[in-house]
């Protein structure tokens, strides 16, 4: 039975569970899915403090105040940031202070430095200060607890850790933080045409790319991969990889072998060792896309051809590997461009072809081929930043219509 890309994709997620937990140093979450709920241990700002480079002020004290009628303050103190004063600020008087520093008791505002004017002593502690405007009550302070209170949630569980999280965890004392565990992930390579990148090929052999490509897909999602062996076109050769992968991997990722080649044993060693789910799904390229499990470990078998490869992982693995992370989004953003060119379809299956987005002037996108499309080229999928989608039920899609496109150069769920 032929599937279509949408029910393939939800019997994978079907066949894979969200991983433990574990605790990490904070950089390490960078990307990942929180866990538990984060909490703040203290206030955040915990202290009320100035925004700016100034005077802390009686708000009150410069009602009229301006460039021709300024106000002039004592100054009391000189309050730098890691500073703390304690001492009142009164009516008639003024605390130099610097962005960050403590708002000293009875000040009610701050005025920017650029509105003042340093008197005698150069507007520092015993000197005065003239101000040439007026604030208001709150202006210029930043206050506690702003971004949260202690015992307050800073970061709910399941949400996304960005470079902005790490810095709320790290002002809110997280220096580990609990996330899901990354997958381990075997990558195993079939056939006996291959040979190993540092090896130049022989007559009638090849390079194994598939097995870097995919490998750096698993990062890219996430995952830790699990470089296997190249595995010759052998029912025992497969059998012992698979199982090996079965004891020691979250998830297994095959290439090759899953045609209907004289010499393709992965379908049937999958069928001996655990089962099989589906072998085929309507899409273009790479439709021998392959899910099953050995001993309960998903198990995805991809075309041999290096863009099928690439493709079936993108719609197939990456997700399951997302679902896995503790991540609740696994489409990459879809939206529409224009067509630069005819495209004509040779089969009635979903394509997905390797394209570029480009953003015309006038802010639209315009999307064409990056590249031959035969699937056993590589070039387009690097020169590309998309997958144009074609659906099923039309073969030919015109210059200037509107199309749907995959972006691969952002993150699911970002928008
Ligand atoms: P197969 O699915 O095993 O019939 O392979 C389909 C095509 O993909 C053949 O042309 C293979 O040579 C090629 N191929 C298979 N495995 C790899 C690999 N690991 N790296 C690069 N190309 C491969
Ligand atoms: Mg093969």
């Amino acid at each position: 039975m032929t599937l279509s890309v949408e029910q393939a994709r939800e019997l994978v997620l079907k066949r894979c569970h969200v991983l433990e937990t574990e605790e990490v140093p904070l950089l390490e979450a960078l990307g990942r899915v929180l866990a538990t709920d984060a909490r703040s241990d203290i206030d955040v700002a915990p202290f009320d403090n100035s925004a700016m480079d100034g005077y802390a002020v009686h708000a009150a004290d410069l009602a009229g105040a301006a460039e021709d009628a300024p106000v002039t303050l004592a100054v009391i103190s000189h309050i730098a940031a890691g500073d703390h004063s304690e001492l009142e600020v009164r009516p008639g008087q003024a605390a130099r202070i610097m962005t960050g520093a403590p708002v000293p008791p009875g000040a009610d505002a701050v005025v920017m430095v650029e509105f003042t004017d340093a008197g005698e002593a150069a507007g520092s502690t015993g000197g005065t200060v003239r101000v040439m405007r007026e604030v208001i009550v709150g202006e210029n302070i930043r206050r506690r607890a702003e971004e949260v209170s202690a015992g307050d949630v800073v970061l709910s569980a399941g949400e996304v850790i960005g470079p902005a999280a790490v810095g709320l965890l790290a002002s809110t004392g997280h220096a580990t933080v609990t996330v899901y565990r990354r997958p381990r992930v075997a990558v195993i390579s079939t056939g006996d045409e291959l040979v190993e990148v540092a090896e130049r090929p022989g007559p009638g052999k090849i390079r194994n790319s598939n097995s870097y490509s995919i490998a750096a897909q698993v990062i890219a999602a996430g995952g830790i991969p699990l470089r296997y062996a190249i595995v010759h076109d052998d029912p025992d050769a497969t059998r012992e990889a698979f199982m090996s992968a079965a004891a020691e991997a979250d998830f297994i990722v095959t290439s090759g072998g899953v045609s209907v080649g004289d010499f393709d044993y992965v379908k049937p060693v999958l069928e001996e060792l655990g089962e099989m789910e589906f072998c085929k799904v309507a899409m273009r390229p790479g439709n021998p896309q392959t899910l099953g499990s050995i001993d309960g470990v998903p198990f995805f078998g991809l075309p041999g051809n290096p863009t099928s490869t690439f493709v079936g992982f993108e719609i197939f693995v990456r997700p399951a590997l997302r679902y896995m992370q503790g991540h609740a989004k696994f489409d990459r953003p879809r939206h529409t461009a224009t067509l630069a060119h005819d495209v004509k379809k040779k089969q009635d299956r979903r394509y997905f072809l390797r394209a570029r987005l480009e953003r015309l002037d006038d802010g639209s996108f315009s999307v064409a081929l990056s590249g031959s499309q035969s699937s056993a080229l590589l070039t387009a999928a690097h020169r590309g930043n998309c997958l144009l989608v074609l659906p099923e039920g039309k073969r030919f899609f015109e210059a200037g219509s509107t199309a749907e496109v995959i972006r691969l150069d952002m993150e699911e769920g970002i928008v």
